[in-house]
C-alpha cells in the first residue's frame, strides 16, 4: 500500500514567472507590463519627470530611481525631456464663455417706410431706426428693406 506521505502543498508550477505589471495596477503578467500598460507607466514617469524631477520613484518590481533614470532604464530616455514652457502652470484657462453674439446693429440700411425710402439701421429688436424728415430719430416695425 502506497503511503502518500508527501503532501505537496499545491503544485505551483509556474510555466513562466508572473510579474506584477510594472505600472502598479496589480495585474499579473508574464512580461513586464500588462498589454498597453507600458504607455501608462511611461506617462506617469514623464509626468513625474516634469513635475518632480528630483524625486525617487519606486516601481512595483523594486526598481527605484528618479523619473529620468527609470525612463532611461526602461528604454524611454528620449521622453525625459523638459516640459515645454507652457505646461508649467496648470491654470485652467477656460475660454471666456462664448458671449451671445449680439448682432451689431446693422447700419446703412435702406428701407421703404410708408411711401418713403429711408436710410437708417435695424436695431437689435428688429426695428428700423431712421431719422425722419423732421430730424427725429424714429423706429418702426413697418418697413421693407431695400437692397
Ligand atoms: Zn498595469
Amino acid at each position: 500500500m502506497a503511503t502518500n506521505t508527501e503532501t505537496k502543498p499545491k503544485a505551483e508550477k509556474a510555466p513562466k514567472q508572473k510579474n506584477k505589471c510594472l505600472c502598479g495596477c496589480g495585474t499579473e503578467t508574464a512580461r513586464r507590463f500588462a498589454p498597453g500598460h507600458d504607455a501608462r507607466l511611461k506617462g506617469v514617469l514623464i509626468r513625474a519627470f516634469r513635475t518632480e524631477p528630483g524625486k525617487d520613484i519606486t516601481l512595483v518590481n523594486g526598481m527605484k530611481g528618479k523619473p529620468e533614470v527609470l525612463l532611461a532604464e526602461l528604454g524611454w530616455a528620449k521622453y525625459a525631456v523638459a516640459a515645454k514652457p507652457k505646461a508649467t502652470k496648470p491654470k485652467a484657462d477656460k475660454p471666456a464663455k462664448a458671449e451671445k453674439a449680439e448682432s451689431p446693429a446693422q447700419t446703412g440700411v435702406k428701407a421703404k417706410v410708408g411711401r418713403w425710402i429711408q436710410e437708417g439701421r435695424i436695431d437689435s429688436d428688429g426695428l428700423f431706426v431712421y431719422t425722419n424728415s423732421k430730424g427725429q430719430l424714429v423706429s418702426t416695425d413697418k418697413f421693407a428693406v431695400i437692397d
